[in-house]
């Protein structure tokens, strides 16, 4: 029996994955789910264990390299209303696992909750920037969490609190198969001064850093203190290239991946990056991005 039988109406096979990652690259996922309900998502996941079939949980895909030969097994995409609602109550905020970054950053600075706004422009969902504890210049997401509700491998649904979730640079304790939702409480300021300090930011980030639209991504993690843009442009790799990846002249931290480039060139440029900053200033550089 096929992992499709029963799932018809939520399972494609041979999706191609480019087009669900800011890289725009990469091969198929065998197969490719987009569960309507916590149901559906419940029974696809206990019907994957028992066929043994590997899943892996997709989000904005803005943290992703799909090499070109694809992935074997079950790519679950929580795109479906149900899993990316956002909610207020009080100072606390309530936001699915597949709601985008942008949504819950903007309704955070419309209901005068600071700190989300300082975040504008990482592009992604809920559910990836709890898993990687995304962050800008000292603001983490993990800082505003408290508690989470998962999915584990086995399909059993659990709320985290607080005290049971930790939060370091770019990790999480939130490793369990899906985040499904997360509560997040803030601090209180009037909306149209967070509204004003998101539009000034945005317009920084914008001048600093390549957008999720012009095919890039986010490489590699600070080291010791030290930014990796820092790093890489000490290292003499700004401009650097291989075929049409290039290291972004905006920040260093970001290869662009323009028409025609492949996954493999990405990996290629990668390594030559690293070795570089190995060979120049002796520094081991550590992926910031996932490789599928
Ligand atoms: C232009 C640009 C700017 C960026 N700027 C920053 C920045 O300033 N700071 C920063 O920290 N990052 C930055 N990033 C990286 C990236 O945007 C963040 O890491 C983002 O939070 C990843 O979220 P995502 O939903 O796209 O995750 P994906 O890339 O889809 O997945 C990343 C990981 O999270 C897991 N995951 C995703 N969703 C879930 C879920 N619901 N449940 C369980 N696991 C899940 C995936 O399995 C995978 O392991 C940038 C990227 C780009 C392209």
């Amino acid at each position: 029996m096929s992992l499709t039988t029963g799932f018809e109406h939520i399972v494609r096979e041979n999706e191609p994955l480019a087009a669900h990652t800011s890289l725009k690259l990469g091969g198929v996922a065998q197969y490719f789910a987009e569960p309507t309900t916590r149901d559906e998502l419940i029974a696809l996941v206990k019907r994957c264990a028992e066929d043994q079939v590997p899943v892996r949980l997709l989000g904005g895909g803005s943290n992703l390299l799909v090499r070109s030969e694809g992935v074997q097994g079950c790519v679950i995409h929580l795109s479906a209303p149900e899993f990316c609602q956002i909610s207020v109550d009080g100072n606390s905020l309530t936001a699915g696992g597949g709601a985008k970054l942008s949504h819950f950053i903007a309704t955070a600075a419309r209901e005068g909750f600071s700190g989300p706004e300082q975040l504008v422009g990482i592009p992604g969902t809920v559910g990836g920037a709890l898993h990687n504890n995304t962050g800008y210049h000292g603001v983490d997401f993990g800082g505003w969490v408290r508690s989470a509700t998962v999915l584990t491998r086995d399909g059993q649904i659990a709320t985290r609190d607080s005290d049971s979730l930790s939060f370091s640079y770019r990790q999480s304790s939130l490793t369990e198969l899906a985040i499904l939702e997360g509560r997040f409480e803030f601090e209180t300021e009037p909306a149209n001064s967070l509204t004003k300090r998101m539009q000034k930011l945005w317009i920084v980030r914008r001048a600093a850093q390549p957008d999720a639209d012009e095919n890039s991504a986010y490489m590699f993690r600070d080291h010791g203190g030290e930014s990796a843009s820092k790093l890489i442009s000490d290292a003499g790799l700004a401009g650097e290239s291989v075929g049409p990846v290039h290291v972004s002249d905006r920040d260093p931290n970001f290869f662009v991946a323009e028409s025609g480039a492949t996954s493999e060139q990405v990996l290629e440029l990668m390594k030559k990056v690293r070795q570089q900053v190995a060979d120049r200033l002796e520094i081991e550089l550590q992926d910031a991005i996932q490789v599928w």
